[in-house]
């Protein structure tokens, strides 16, 4: 997996350094050597990580982040800083501005390679992410980007697995003054745990007794209810190369012991915001699939949905040799019930005649609305008499109870005319068998409405 990465350091030597590094790796390269031809690039979304020197003249390097950070077109970019100074208070400052993660000079190669290679992960799996929310955008979903930008990051819900005593106590202390935190102190319960309690962000102790701490991180990271919570560990400085292992398993982030509080609230906080993030866009992406198929109205399927699936339902009803039975259904007279108790009122007699027609059909039978008042029910695996049967106690159902209208102050009564048929032979065209539901339906409302009409093939 490759990406661009561009690097941003005021010394020449630094870029070719650093460069050189990645190109050998196959990364793509870009260079500037400024803070505003950085956030120039950024803003022509032109790279996809950017290492960022902290001590620039002009414009340093906290303040080209903290300008990514609070940009709605580049926040989501993953920024490292890279520091000669290693000090937990310049440390800070990044994350404060905003900072993904942190590179000491001198950089070494395996840790240069290792956080870009888990960050490019994370950056294609927003990409694409983003891409798909676009179309939300268009149908006028919020942008996540605006609430992400003023995130804070606290609040969140954090499970801390570590089996020693005085270290879960000091963290869980130093988390519970911005977060609400879970310890788990047996290691063999910690999945469980996690997959249970919709949690923001795991943090996971590598150094547990009899347990490797890895293996945990690799299977919450397998398991589907856990698979995009953000996983922070926690090592003694003689395990950093097994932290190596845990970044390449899909470990978000690490800190080392001793732990500095400050450090730790930053690290937190970076990757529950980055999780509420791509949660949102997540759920815009849900939403809009949920949106494309969906009547707004009725919650039924929309006519676009039914069209689509009933080819495929017929397709796999023909080389099954099972019945398919489908129904068109109209309301009778609807058009004056909008002229007598206003368009509302039609609308609220449509929303409950969904409701009603969900209670009398079965999970695998698909409904539709096929047009304002027009509605079409595919049964797999029924014939002719059993839909017979359903569509007359459909029509029951409607004709039996009247219709709440005007916030429950007025009842009408409703009817409808149901035409009904079955799929004739392998290969019909789906076409045909709604014509066909539709000339029986015509029948129907000639014979004097509130009534089926059945038409076999
Ligand atoms: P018939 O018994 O022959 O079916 O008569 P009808 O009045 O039901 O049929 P017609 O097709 O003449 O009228 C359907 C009406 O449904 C016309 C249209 O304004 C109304 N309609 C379509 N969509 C909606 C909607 O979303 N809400 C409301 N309130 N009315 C709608
Ligand atoms: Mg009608
Ligand atoms: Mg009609």
């Amino acid at each position: 997996m490759s990406a661009r990465i561009l690097v941003v350091d005021d010394v020449p030597a630094n870029v070719k350094l650093l460069e050189a590094r990645l190109s050998a790796e196959y990364f793509d390269v870009m260079t500037a050597s400024n803070g505003t031809e950085a956030l120039a690039i950024c803003h022509r979304a032109e790279c996809d990580i950017i290492l960022l020197d902290v001590m620039m003249p002009d414009m340093d390097g906290f303040e080209v982040c903290r300008r990514l950070k609070s940009d709605p077109a580049t926040h989501h970019i993953p920024v490292v800083m890279v520091t000669a100074l290693d000090s937990p208070s310049d440390r800070n400052r990044g994350l404060e501005a905003g900072a993904d993660d942190f590179l000491t000079k001198p950089v070494s190669d395996v840790v240069l390679i290792a956080r870009v290679r888990s960050l490019t992960r994370l950056k294609m799996m927003t990409d694409e992410l983003r891409m798909r929310a676009i179309t939300s955008l268009e149908i006028g979903m919020q942008a996540p980007e605006r609430s992400a930008v003023s995130d804070t990051g606290k609040g969140g819900r954090i499970l801390l697995v570590d089996d020693r005593e005085s270290s879960y106590e000091r963290l869980a202390t130093i988390l519970a003054a911005e977060h609400t935190i879970d310890v788990e102190p047996n290691p063999t319960e910690a999945l469980f745990h996690a997959a249970e309690g919709n949690y923001d962000l795991l943090i996971v102790s590598l150094d547990l007794n009899n347990f490797d701490g890895l293996r945990l991180c690799s299977q919450a990271r397998s398991l589907e209810r856990t698979r995009h919570v953000p996983i922070l560990a926690i090592a003694d400085p003689e395990n950093s190369t097994r932290l190596l292992r845990g970044l390449e398993i899909g470990v978000n982030d690490y800190l080392l012991r001793p732990i500095d509080k400050t450090e730790l609230l930053a690290r937190a906080r970076t990757q529950i915001r980055r999780r509420r993030y791509t949660d949102h866009l997540r759920d815009n992406v849900q939403n809009s699939i949920e949106m494309a198929i969906t009547d707004a109205l009725t919650g039924l399927h929309n006519r676009r949905y039914m069209e689509s699936h009933l080819a495929t339902l017929a397709e796999q009803a023909s080389t099954r040799g099972k019945p398919l039975a489908l129904m068109i259904l109209d309301i009778d007279f609807f058009k004056s019930i909008n002229d007598n108790y206003g368009h509302d009122a039609g609308d609220d007699v449509l929303r409950e005649f969904a409701v009603r027609v969900r209670k009398s059909i079965r999970g695998i039978d698909l409904a539709c609305r096929y047009g304002g008042e027009e509605f079409v029910i595919v049964m797999p695996e029924t014939d002719l008499h059993v839909a017979g049967m359903v569509a007359e106690r459909l029509r029951r159902s409607i004709a039996g109870e009247p219709f709440a209208i005007h916030k429950g102050a007025k009842r009408i009564e409703v009817t409808i005319s149901i035409g009904l048929t079955t799929l004739e032979r392998k290969g019909e065209a789906v076409a045909d068998v709604l014509k066909r539901a539709d000339t029986a339906l015509y029948r129907a409302k000639h014979d004097g409405r509130n009534r089926v009409v059945s038409q076999a093939a």
